[in-house]
């Protein structure tokens, strides 16, 4: 038998029943009418705010990166939640005005930023996180048709990544940002051009459970923030530390250890350089916000036994959970926390695999996992569904069309 992630804290059950926010996964199926369904809670991400309230400086904003989820009740509900809100694409500013969100609380980061995009963006007052000094000069020139004096921060790609992290998104060849020796002369060239110059932004990486690691990269960033800053002979008024807080998916996988990190973050801002003494400081952070707050719920509809092996095949797949099949940058493909939803509190009986209903091996869902013994009809979770589900699997494969999602 292979083994399962580990259910995240906050989950209980009713009646044997998974339940979510109190209400059993069976009621919350009901409500939405059909199954798949993605269930995000609003009081796991409250939850997880506060935590990160606790343990953080005061001085440190805190963003959220909407690519992880933008499900428009959950972006409404982050709206008294975070500080700011990080965007990716025009189609995820749509998605953040529609939902009210005041554009100075916005920054949009992302390589290959398209004319009409920048426009919109440049438009709104929102801040860009410039990619390279050729979308900066786009951005200058389409600022100067608009007679908009743009908000322009740059992102940059450091010389150093986080280690240990899932996602490598810094240090060396990168399509991220603009390499850290080539900064200063394009803010120089910014602050030339009479732009708005808002400040740096530095991104080195993704999921990591090692605090040690999280904090010996922020103190790396804000040297470099430091170093960059009196090159280019300006106080600086923002820094965007990144994020790359990771959360438990597989087995064997340890919480991030917040307070480690919140207090060793607190000790490096107490000792800052004078260039960086007035520098408002931010995290930008997905899953760790949302990620352990969904679950996944979908129903089987057939068992069957192939040379021995039990399949459990379920009215869901891939197609709504990519990275939980294995297929969105893992190398070895490991279990996610599932289970059973109606018979959450039953021991285990057999060992089974969960697959999905599309025609490729790689929609499995759980492989070779113990579980109580479930028959058609019956509900699976996939935990740890909050972020980079409904919003990173191919919704569209084999004409399958997207989940159904509930905040509750
Ligand atoms: C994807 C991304 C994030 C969010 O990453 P998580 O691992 O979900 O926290 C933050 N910042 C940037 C620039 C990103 O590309």
């Amino acid at each position: 038998m292979k083994p399962l992630g580990p259910i995240p804290a906050g989950y209980g059950a009713i009646d044997g029943e998974l339940a979510v926010a109190g209400r059993k996964a069976s009621e919350l199926v009901e409500q939405a009418g059909r199954t798949p369904l993605f269930v995000y809670s609003r009081e796991l991400v409250e939850q997880r705010v506060a935590d990160l309230r606790a343990a953080l400086p005061e001085r440190v904003a805190l963003h959220y990166a909407v690519k992880a989820n933008p499900f428009a009740p959950l972006l409404a509900a982050m709206t008294g939640l975070v500080d700011g809100f990080d965007i990716a694409s025009g189609g995820e500013l749509e998605m953040v005005r529609a939902a009210g969100i005041d554009p100075a609380r916005i920054s949009f980061a992302g390589p290959g930023k398209r004319d009409a995009e920048l426009e919109a963006a440049i438009a709104a007052r929102v801040t860009l996180n410039l990619e390279s000094e050729g979308e900066a000069a786009r951005a200058l020139t389409l600022a100067d048709r608009l007679g908009v004096v743009p908000k322009l921060a740059v992102r940059v790609n450091p010389d150093f990544d986080l280690k240990g992290s899932g996602m490598k998104m810094g240090g060396g060849a990168k399509p991220f940002g603009v390499d850290a020796e080539r900064v200063p002369a394009l803010v120089r060239t910014i602050l030339g051009a009479g732009a708005d110059w808002q400040g740096f932004h530095i991104f080195a990486g993704s999921q990591a459970l090692d605090a040690a690691a999280i904090a010996d990269t922020q103190a790396q960033t804000i040297a470099l923030a430091a170093r960059l800053s009196r090159e280019v002979g300006q106080p600086l008024a923002k820094c965007n530390l990144g994020g790359g807080f990771g959360i438990p998916y597989f087995p064997g996988d340890v919480p991030l250890d917040l307070a480690a990190v919140g207090a060793a973050l607190g000790e490096r801002l107490a000792q800052l350089p004078a260039d960086l003494a007035e520098t408002r400081f931010c995290i930008e952070l997905g899953r760790y916000l949302v990620g352990e707050a969904g679950v996944y719920l979908t129903r089987i509809v057939d068992r069957k036994v192939s040379h021995g092996e039990t399949y459990l095949v379920t009215d869901g797949g891939l197609h709504h959970q990519l990275a939980a099949s294995g297929n969105f940058g893992t190398v070895v493909r490991r279990n996610y926390p599932v289970a059973i939803a109606n018979r959450f509190d039953a021991p285990v009986e057999e060992e089974a695999s969960v697959v999905g209903c599309l025609c490729t091996p790689l929609d499995r869902l759980a492989d070779k996992a113990g579980f109580p013994r479930a028959e058609v009809g019956d509900l699976v979770a996939v935990f740890c569904a909050g972020a980079y589900g409904a919003s990173a699997s191919p919704a569209m494969f084999l004409g399958q069309g997207p989940a159904a999602e509930l905040l509750v």
